[in-house]
């Protein structure tokens, strides 16, 4: 992942097997200069395609679609070597993203339709037009899916694209130009910039560059939001996350653990929408940390290439030693490891499932982000104190509850949880259908769904009136 200098000079971006530890491909990397012209290059082609009509659009993303399904098994291998994802979550991804190529080519013209209003006199209607050129700053945990997440509706807006993606995935961040190019994209309107996070600003700052979007951790989006401010061009940020599972004394304790676990070891846990607290009221709280145990223990690490693995490599050496710590520094300021907890023996990123109990305010389980397979369980007097320590974060993106009582369930997940999605008795996850994105320090913005292509567009209020009818007004 280190950026070295290549035989031309440029440097280089050197990716590393999670898995095994040993280098893989490497590839120039891109200058500001490069990423200034393909701004200038992105814009140019904005402007025809903000003219063309959605079935257009809608042709070249169908077709998107088809070559995602038609490479799935080619694009999953590569995610696993640069990151150490299942073959059979990359699968699942690349299925996902083709889903959601389809549904924006069908939906984006209703999305995206004329509104009139009834004003009493005239006519006035809504129109929403393209901003021009987006650029994206993005993770590396689906490293498809994030990209498509934001792509696909930004160009059937009509918009044009610029990713910089993260600096462990650069197979995959141009294999999805490479996917968009070869659906039929017009050269030069979605461009892939191996380009170091050190330019972003300057990137930002481009006049060809119209609007920003980062999904990844609170500091990288502070200082994404700051650049966009200073030159006041709109800006979406998709943060972090430590989500709540709210667990109430009605539950049947062995369905609950099922759906915490699930939810916790989504993408080997490193999902910013993922289980990562949760909140046991004491009823149920000891049969709850043995059926969660017994349910981690569904994920031993095993080999991210074989159909039957659950729980594959961390993303890097480093980012497995961060989870490690926080693991440890929770244990020596009073939390309980129940399993887990031990850096196994052998080259590669690896780290197992984890289950810590007695986790409380003062310790990294309780108060930060882990971003990897590790349960947290937490305390809770009754469903008041449950929601209290819920909302006791800086984050609100994902949450949910796990109640026999579906009215219940209803009531805490729509008006009690802070965050931007909210789940009874199922695991969370994102949908093209649906608004995602989070509040607090989890972002603002949201994607996928009607609101997420509206993140992107100037919303334009027209009125129309004959001349002999025209009137003004002094009030603005
Ligand atoms: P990260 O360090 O913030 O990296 C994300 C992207 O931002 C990468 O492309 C990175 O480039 C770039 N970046 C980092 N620092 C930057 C800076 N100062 N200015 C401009 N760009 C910068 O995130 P991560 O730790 O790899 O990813 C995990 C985090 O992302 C977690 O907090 C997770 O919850 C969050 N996430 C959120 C969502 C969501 O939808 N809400 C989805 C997935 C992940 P380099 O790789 O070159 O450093």
């Amino acid at each position: 992942m280190a950026d070295q200098p290549g035989g031309g000079g440029r440097p280089r971006v050197q990716t590393v097997n999670p898995a095994t530890g040993e280098p893989g491909k490497a590839y120039d990397a891109h200058t500001i200069e490069d990423a200034r012209a393909a701004a200038a290059e992105a814009h140019e082609a904005f402007l025809s395609w903000r003219r063309t009509s959605f079935a257009e659009r809608a042709a070249v993303i169908r077709k998107a679609g088809a070559i995602l399904r038609e490479r799935k098994d080619e694009f999953a291998r590569l995610m696993t070597e640069e990151m150490g994802k299942t073959l059979s979550d990359g699968q699942a991804e690349v299925e996902k993203c083709a889903f959601h190529c389809d549904w924006f080519a069908e939906h984006a013209e209703g999305y995206l339709a004329r509104e009139p209003a009834d004003l009493g006199h005239g006519e006035a209607f809504v129109t929403f037009n393209p901003l021009g050129v987006v650029l994206a700053v993005m993770p590396w945990n689906f490293p498809f899916w994030q990209v498509m997440r934001f792509a696909v509706p930004a160009l059937m807006a009509g918009n044009g694209g610029l990713l910089k993606h993260a600096s462990n995935v650069p197979g995959s961040a141009l294999a999805i130009e490479e996917v968009l190019l070869q659906a039929g994209l017009p050269k030069g309107l979605f461009r892939t910039l191996l380009l170091s996070s050190r330019d972003v600003e300057a990137l930002i700052e481009d006049e060809h560059v119209g609007a920003v979007t980062l999904t990844g951790s609170v500091p990288a989006g502070r200082s994404v939001a700051t650049a966009a401010g200073g030159v006041l061009k709109k800006c979406v940020l998709e943060l972090g996350g430590a989500d709540p599972y709210v667990v109430l004394e009605d539950v049947d304790v062995a369905a609950a653990a099922r759906i915490c676990a699930t939810a916790r070891m989504v993408n080997g846990g490193q999902s910013c929408i993922a289980g990562k607290r949760f909140i046991v009221v004491r009823p149920v709280l000891e049969a709850f940390e043995r059926a969660v145990v017994e349910a981690m223990r569904g994920y031993p690490m095993g080999d991210p290439t074989r159909p039957e693995t659950k729980l594959g490599p961390m993303q890097s050496v480093q980012a497995r030693d961060d989870i490690h710590r926080q693991v440890t520094e929770s244990v020596q300021r009073g939390a309980r490891l129940l399993l887990g907890g031990e850096i196994p023996d052998r080259p590669g990123a690896w780290y197992p499932a984890t289950v810590l109990a007695d986790v409380r305010p003062g310790q990294p389980a309780h108060d930060e982000e882990v971003f990897g397979p590790v349960a947290a369980i937490i305390a809770a007097e009754d469903e008041a104190d449950a929601i209290r320590i819920a909302n006791a974060s800086e984050f609100g993106l994902g949450s949910g509850v796990l109640t026999a009582d579906l009215d219940r369930g209803r009531r805490i997940t729509a008006k009690e949880l802070e965050a931007g999605m909210s789940f009874v008795n199922e695991n969370v996850r994102s949908d093209p259908r649906m608004p995602f994105g989070g509040v607090k320090h989890s972002g603002f913005g949201r994607e996928c769904g009607q609101y997420g292509i509206r993140e992107f567009v100037n919303i334009k209020t027209v009125h129309v009136q004959t001349l002999a009818k025209a009137r003004g007004s002094s009030v603005e």
